[in-house]
């Protein structure tokens, strides 16, 4: 019986990869693969394997949600083991519960592999602790991109006054929106938020800066990448400045 194994890559160096996910892999018919995924993962595929990039753009998908749903289907009925592969962990705004749900109704088997996601490694790798004793108790994951026509709710800025780690993925294109939200709900001009883009890769940007300024500093660099905003920021100076 075929299954689809709905699996997180992690964030982008490889060796953030589970061993569950490595095995996956190893042993796929069928790789169907998004942008974030770090193409060296496929290397690791078997001779013979059918890699198939539906990658996704920011706004534009490069193949409609539906048709991959039905790509993953069709394939399921012709192999043994298919593997959805995404960047970080797939229910992290990934949608893999909505292929996990599609798959079900169809009568396929799948399992979900969770992965590393960004949301936690990406500030992690630059220094940035996402919770820190006196500083952030707690944290949000929330996206940058609003689409209610599209089912992604309206944030609630108000419900960010408390003191608390906010992740803003997908979130570049509004840095200044957010910026400017949050300073409107309270939030001091000062208060640490950095950009990290193409974390835990070779070529990875950590900015650091405030609500005020982080904007100037950070609009231009490249994709993916994402927003940290609390006091926990401030532990990067202090652990590269004990080093
Ligand atoms: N499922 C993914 C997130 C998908 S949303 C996960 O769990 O990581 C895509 C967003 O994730 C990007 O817009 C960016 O904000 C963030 N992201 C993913 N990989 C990243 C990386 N290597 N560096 C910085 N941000 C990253």
């Amino acid at each position: 019986m075929a299954k689809v194994y709905l699996t997180g890559a992690g964030p982008g160096d490889i060796e953030l990869l589970t061993l569950k996910a490595l095995r996956v892999i190893q042993q796929a018919d069928v790789i169907i693969y998004d942008r974030l995924v770090n193409p060296e993962v496929l290397k690791e595929a078997k001779l013979g394997c059918e890699c198939i990039y539906v990658g996704k753009e920011n706004k534009h998908h490069i193949l409609p949600q539906n048709e991959i749903n039905t790509l993953l289907y069709t394939k399921a009925l012709k192999h043994e083991r298919v593997v959805r592969l995404k960047g970080g962990d797939s229910v992290v705004f990934g949608r893999g519960g909505e292929e996990a749900l599609f798959l079900a109704s169809k009568g396929i088997d799948f399992e979900f592999i969770p992965g590393i996601t960004s949301a936690i490694a990406v500030p992690e790798m630059a220094n940035i602790p996402i919770t820190h004793r006196g500083k952030s108790v707690s944290f949000r994951v929330v996206t940058g991109y609003e689409a209610p026509e599209k089912g992604y709710a309206q944030l609630d800025w108000n419900s960010f006054k408390q003191d608390e780690t906010i992740i803003f993925l997908m979130g570049l294109h509004q840095l200044k929106n957010i910026c400017q939200q949050l300073m409107g709900v309270g939030k001091p001009s000062d208060y640490p938020v950095a950009v990290i883009s193409r974390g835990t890769l070779k070529d990875e940007k950590v900015i650091v800066g405030t609500l005020a300024d982080i904007y100037e500093k950070a609009k231009d660099l490249p994709t993916p990448a994402l927003i940290v905003v609390g006091e926990v920021v401030s532990v990067r100076a202090m652990l590269l400045g004990e080093r």
